[in-house]
């Protein structure tokens, strides 16, 4: 077997240990069930074993849950027209896959987990499969069951075996807002039947088979009931309504998974044990059958995992390896690269203008480590080690030995082709120059460099030690070495690259902005300033698109206008942004959260905040409640139709060329909603075609802005996708 071992001891007990063959983490693949399946059916039918314990080989890790390549291979709309053959071809198949769970826990032989680290999703139901669970007392056990809030719904006897073991209440946060539980909290709830010390877990487990051993599930046993009764309980029948009403003010209904959670359960805990299984696994497939879960699946975990394994980096490049790094300027930006940098092992120079400055940007270090200390995350000398790797300083001649300098001083011209030259003169010749420019053209910065070829764009996004993206900018005349190293780099700090080309706004910037500019859109019509927050949310952007703004700062969209308007001259269109940019900032001084003042006043501690009245004065109001359903859909699609419009007008003009990097780039670099799969998926999951109808009736009622390109209406008439 590939990913499990059998050892059977003198007592006739079995240790079924779970190693995946080279992987880090246990999933549950189908190679894996098949082996598993066979390993269930020797403890069925061997009688000279007599239990078995199940655990991991993984340090830190029972399992990480089901394999969603696989689960990809079947998700979203079925073919057009053969919907329900496949449903019914899926649900027998999964369920034939499940049923493993079921044989293992009426084998009638005991068998007991020992969780060790983290079991989530699968690896939680596996667990809740066996008779008995032990969880090590240590911080790296955590039970959870997080497909709610992925888009899935646990398909391997989660909505059923749970609530029977912990009961409907204490079920329903864990299911549905993907709750986490420690060895301890599981204990307390029920989930756990014992905490041992680290190292004795199998030992334990291994005591209870031998010792007491009961091999029939709670559920199995005559007059079971649920503990706390089932749904018409009132405290139940209560939880339910209020977890559902949650779902939906969290969720604003964008994830069906949501809704066949809550079905599973209240339909599957009214049956016996066997039926709700069937009904998991029908809500199961109807939740996996949605393009919104293809869409989640594909860029939430595939897309980014085949991007930081180096999909789009020029192949046959060697690997370049980064030991030594430069960081430029130890403001925000630099203060935070010179931390991840540091974190894996990079020695690092963090250069400014005085000592000072440079030691507050280490001090940032200092800072975040000290928190990771305090939650028992790290420990107080890997912290030192970690702190000890960065030299603050004002001298360039540290620059010296270094496999890249990044730039992250102010965002001026003549700043950046100063420090620029300082340091290239202490550089190797194959060494990278990155910039750290958020507006600048990289190929004009580029002409302050020695050796151009050398000069990359890496645009890093705040905070640089929670931000998972860099984009990176390729100017003319950047080599093809300089790129695959720029994703070496990238590697190395463990971040996720995207290539974008250089040009206005790359990419990420550029479509958050419509994000700014049709809500802007919306308050020069009139539409109520509330309507249009609520509605930002409603699409499932993580903030709204008026508090954005104000909390970015309302001087920086204001300046990158003044300055666009500047670089494109009589070419400049204005749009109601400027409109409303001007009347905020310019008529009435008001800058955003910093300064109390923007959409919103705010009280003095920025915790209390209210529409800005005077916002009145931009436009007569015409729109003041929104119950209507298509009046809220349509402003829904105009707000996100326009990013998903700038993203492909993106790919049609070569910003940006692969569309997972399109969709991961915008999930991670600002949050566009996870349901959508990004703003690319988000236009497959509609169907090209009526999306390219859909925007062409906005344009006709709202503006040019609305109006498809021919890229997507080739793609619409030839049938062609993205994906
Ligand atoms: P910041 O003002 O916080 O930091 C800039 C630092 O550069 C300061 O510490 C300053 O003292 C130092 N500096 C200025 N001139 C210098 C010189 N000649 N030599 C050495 N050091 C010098 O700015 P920031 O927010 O960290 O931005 C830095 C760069 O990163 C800018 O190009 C910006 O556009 C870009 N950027 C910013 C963000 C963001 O969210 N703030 C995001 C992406 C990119």
């Amino acid at each position: 077997m590939n990913n499990w071992r059998v050892d059977v001891d003198g007592d006739g007990i079995a240790l079924v240990t779970f190693d995946m063959a080279g992987k880090k983490v246990n999933t549950l693949s189908s190679e894996v069930i098949a082996e598993f399946t066979a390993i269930v059916e020797r403890i069925n039918s061997d009688d000279a074993i007599k239990g078995a314990v199940l655990a991991s080989a993984k340090p830190g890790m029972f399992c990480a849950g089901g394999d969603l390549t696989d689960i990809k291979s079947f998700a979203g709309p079925g073919e057009p027209g053969k919907e329900a053959e496949t449903v019914a071809a899926d649900i027998e198949r999964m369920s034939r896959d499940m049923a493993v769970f079921r044989r293992l826990e009426t084998s009638g032989k005991p068998v007991a987990c020992a969780i060790e680290g983290t079991a989530l999703g699968g690896g939680a139901e596996l667990a809740m499969a066996c008779h008995y669970r032990v969880a090590a007392d240590s911080e790296q056990v955590l039970l959870g069951l997080p497909e709610g809030g992925l888009g899935l719904l646990p398909g391997g006897g989660g909505t059923q075996r749970l609530p029977r073991l912990i009961g409907i209440q204490e079920s329903l946060p864990i299911l549905l807002q993907g709750v986490t539980k420690t060895a301890a909290e599981a204990l307390k709830i029920g989930w756990v039947n014992e905490v041992a010390p680290v190292g004795q877990a199998i030992e334990r487990a291994r005591k209870w088979v031998r010792e007491t051993g009961d091999p029939v599930q709670p559920w199995d046993k005559p007059k079971f009931k649920v503990p706390g009764g089932g749904p018409y309980v009132q405290a139940n029948s209560e939880a339910l309504a209020m977890h559902a009403a949650m779902s939906r003010q969290k969720f604003y209904g964008n994830y069906p998974a949501q809704l066949h959670i809550l079905t599973a359960l209240y339909e599957g805990i009214q049956v016996p044990f066997d039926a709700g299984l069937r009904i998991e696994m029908r809500e199961f497939i109807r939740t996996v059958r949605t393009p919104q879960a293809l869409a989640m699946i594909r860029t939430s975990f595939l897309s980014p995992r085949e991007i930081k394994s180096g999909a789009n980096r020029p192949a046959g490049v060697p690997v370049k390896t980064f030991k030594k790094a430069t960081v430029l300027g130890a403001g925000l930006m630099g203060a935070g690269i010179a931390c991840v940098q540091a974190q894996v092992g990079i020695e690092t120079v963090l250069i400014d203008r005085t000592q000072e400055a440079a030691e507050r940007g280490k001090a940032y270090t200092a800072t975040y480590l000290g928190k990771q200390i305090k939650r028992g995350r790290m420990t107080q000398e890997k912290a030192d080690q970690i702190l000890g790797r960065i030299v603050a300083t004002t001298d360039y001649s540290h620059v010296r030995g270094s496999d890249i300098v990044v730039e992250a001083v102010f965002e001026d011209r003549e700043v950046k082709a100063d420090v620029t030259r300082l340091a290239e003169a202490e550089l190797a010749p194959d060494a990278i120059m990155a910039t750290n420019t958020s507006t600048l053209p990289i190929t004009g910065l580029a002409e302050a460099s020695v050796r151009p070829a050398n000069f990359i764009g890496l645009h890093f996004f705040s905070p640089v030690e929670r931000m998972d993206l860099v984009e990176i900018i390729r100017g003319e005349a950047t080599s093809n070495d300089t790129l695959a190293a720029a994703y070496d780099y990238i590697a190395t700090i463990r971040k996720t690259p995207i290539s974008v080309k250089d040009s206005r706004g790359f990419y990420t910037s550029r479509t958050i902005t419509c994000y700014l500019e049709e809500p802007c859109e919306m308050l020069v019509e009139g539409i109520a300033p509330a309507i249009i927050e609520n509605i930002g949310l409603m699409t499932g952007m993580p903030v709204g698109p008026l508090t954005l703004p104000d909390a970015i700062g309302l001087e920086l969209p204001y300046h990158v206008l003044e300055q666009t308007k500047r670089d494109l001259g009589e070419a400049y269109k204005p749009t109601a942004s400027d409109t409303v940019l001007k009347f905020l900032v310019e008529q009435h001084g008001r800058h955003g959260r910093r300064n109390g003042k923007g959409f919103y006043d705010y009280s003095e501690d920025g915790k209390e905040k209210t529409i800005w009245p005077g916002l009145a004065g931009l436009a007569q109001p015409t729109l003041t409640d929104a119950f209507d359903e298509d009046v809220k859909d349509e402003l829904k699609k105009r707000i996100l139709y326009r990013m998903s419009l700038e993203a492909a007008r993106c790919m049609e003009e070569g910003i940006i060329t692969d569309p997972r990097e399109a969709d991961v780039g915008a999930a991670l670099g600002f949050g566009f909603p996870k349901w959508t799969g990004g703003p690319i998926s988000l236009i497959e999951q509609i169907g090209i075609p009526k999306f390219v109808a859909e925007c062409d009736a906005l344009a006709d009622r709202h503006g040019e802005r609305f109006r498809p390109g021919p890229m997507l209406r080739s793609m619409a008439a030839e049938g062609r996708t993205f994906y």
